[in-house]
């Protein structure tokens, strides 16, 4: 997949066309040669395929749209105008610089104005855009603006702590050390009470 520009940063090129599995199967094989071993020994043998249908796998956010998962929305919510949040939400994506795992998890809230989704969407929103190749950052304010736009909530807040193997297993090596990102709008961005009350909530102070 080629990336003109940043505008198409996180999604699909506009002409990206499907490519057949045995091209991908090749270049697996070109990085274990790359790497220094030989794709014909008995133990690689069927690597090739299986790295690559791994890659449908961690790339499958690319087939969807994430912000249809929060397209049906219930109303009735009796009178419920508190915070609601999913805390602990692993996920694993991949980082666009060196396509190596990023591992972590979201804390993700927001103050209803009138609708509701049901709880399991929002995981599924950080899903659809974690299974694309990501910077943290962007996928935080993905998240965020995701469930601000299709929601239209009174506030939105998205955490995210996570650990970038291409730190920890190459580069400067640092096991251990993880990042953490957040995004804050609406109500949660503005005033510092509804804030505080989101971040204690989400266990972060
Ligand atoms: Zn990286």
């Amino acid at each position: 997949m080629v990336f003109d520009d940043d505008d198409h940063a996180g999604k699909p090129a506009p002409d990206f066309q499907p490519i057949p599995m045995a091209a991908a199967e090749d270049a697996v094989r070109t990085l274990i040669r790359w790497a220094g071993d030989d794709p014909d020994r008995e133990g690689l043998h069927d690597t090739p395929g299986r790295v690559a249908r791994a890659y449908r796998e961690y790339f499958k956010g690319y087939e969807e749209d994430p912000g249809l998962h929060l397209s049906r929305t219930f109303a009735e919510v009796g009178g419920y105008d508190e915070i609601v949040i999913l805390r602990d939400i692993p996920f694993q994506s991949h980082c666009e610089h060196h396509m190596a795992p990023i591992i972590g998890k979201a804390h993700i809230a927001y103050l209803p104005r009138n609708r509701v989704v049901g709880i399991s969407k929002l995981a599924r929103v950080l899903q659809g855009f974690a299974k694309r190749l990501q910077v943290q950052e962007r996928l935080t304010a993905e998240v965020a603006d995701c469930i601000q736009e299709h929601l239209d909530p009174v506030g939105v807040a998205v955490v995210i702590e996570a650990s970038h193997a291409c730190m920890s297993a190459r580069g400067v090596m640092t096991a251990g050390v993880t990042m953490t990102t957040s995004r804050m709008m609406g109500v949660f961005r503005d005033d510092e009470r509804s804030r505080r009350e989101c971040l204690t909530l989400m266990g972060r102070n």
